[in-house]
């Protein structure tokens, strides 16, 4: 199959061209018009497929309780946001329930089926501060522990990319240490660590930070904190929940500002409330929250998000959309194969309007919106 557009993002600016699409990969990428496209998006943005890394499920399907069904039906509905594929995101419960989730995620994974890919799973609980826990359970938070982490990793087959760790908690640098060692990408957040503290972890391996912004203490010019440290360290990836609700747009423009075109992340840390329509209620203002006020997780579509990055937060479109993009690849280590649109790549492609409002996507050359293609 090809495809083609005047406008295909690829090496930081919109162009036009061809691809050829062929076994659910890019396999050349031609000049505009030189072959008979069976797909002409004329003017249509044409850009790599968004990535979630940090989403909880929607619609009642729940990462930390997955069903095969559920998962399904989730893999879906991504493609509908322009996601083309996510990373599984657990939060703090129990033992008993992680153990049960990570089993059957594993599972799940190795067995795709269609629509958007899950490509490993996300730890954000349990190894949190008590201080910073934002709508996380209380009582189910653990000290930093790596032993169980290993455990939980082994159960999913090794599918765990990523895991949240408050870096104040006892623990925690070794934590990192044997995470990073085994492969897991160690994300700081849900934490009230000095600005210090935070600087000692990334020097044991931390390469990200979790929903900068939300779960960590607020900035203050005599105490920077972590957040401080997310903004001012050029080495590691940020996360930003883009809705507006959970960081104001200036701070995701200060954070995104900061990051600049490379180190920024979109994430929607969606809740599996999202879309239920059981839960209309607690979505008033666009994102959820418990009876207290706190924030429980965005209702945001991801494509709304780059949308939001670029007009409302006012960010240059490179950091926009390189944050759904090559970002979230390059933090995951699947770039090789996701998060730009490149000869040899997955042909994972989302076609969008100028305000990023969704024509179709494709997941591995697959048409998800309006089929038989
Ligand atoms: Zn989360």
């Amino acid at each position: 199959m090809i495809i083609q557009s005047r406008k295909i993002w690829m090496n930081g600016s919109f162009q036009a061209g061809q691809l050829k699409i062929i076994n659910g990969g890019i396999q050349k990428i031609l000049p505009y018009n030189q072959e008979k496209a069976d797909k002409d998006y004329g003017s249509l943005l044409v850009c790599p497929g968004f990535i979630d890394i940090h989403t909880h499920g929607w619609n009642k399907c729940d990462a930390g309780h997955p069903t095969s069904a559920a998962m399904q039906k989730w893999k879906m509905h991504m493609p509908h946001e322009g996601v083309t594929s996510f990373v599984a995101t657990t939060a703090t419960q129990s033992i008993e329930e992680n153990e049960k989730a990570f089993s059957k995620l594993g599972g799940i994974i190795e067995n795709q089926g269609n629509g958007a890919e899950i490509i490993g799973i996300n730890v954000e609980g349990n190894y949190i501060s008590h201080n910073a826990h934002g709508a996380q359970d209380l009582y189910t938070i653990v000290k930093p522990n790596a032993e169980q982490l290993l455990h939980y990793n082994a159960l999913s087959k090794h599918h765990i990319l990523t895991v949240t760790c408050a870096p104040e908690c006892e623990g925690a640098i070794d934590f990192i240490k044997r995470a990073t060692a085994a492969g897991i990408r160690v994300s700081m957040g849900h934490s009230a660590a000095t600005y210090e503290e935070s600087e000692l972890a990334i020097k044991a391996g931390v390469t990200g930070t979790t929903h900068t912004g939300n779960g960590m203490t607020p900035f203050h010019h005599r105490r920077p904190g972590i957040f401080g440290a997310a903004l001012c360290d050029g080495s590691v990836y940020a996360e930003v929940i883009g809705d507006g609700i959970h960081v104001a747009f200036p701070t995701a423009q200060i954070i995104g500002t900061m990051k600049g075109k490379d180190r920024l992340i979109l994430v929607t840390d969606s809740s599996p409330v999202k879309d239920d329509p059981k839960y209309a209620e607690m979505n008033k203002e666009g994102a959820f929250r418990l009876p207290d006020g706190t924030l429980f997780g965005s209702a945001l579509y991801v494509n709304q998000g780059v949308y939001n990055l670029y007009k409302k937060a006012h960010l240059p479109l490179e950091t926009a959309i390189n944050a759904a993009t090559i970002n979230p690849a390059k933090f995951l280590g699947v770039d090789n194969r996701k998060g730009s649109i490149e000869e040899g790549k997955d042909a994972d492609i989302t076609v969008c309007t100028n305000t990023f409002d969704l024509k179709e996507v494709y997941c591995m050359g697959k048409a998800q919106l309006h089929g038989n293609n």
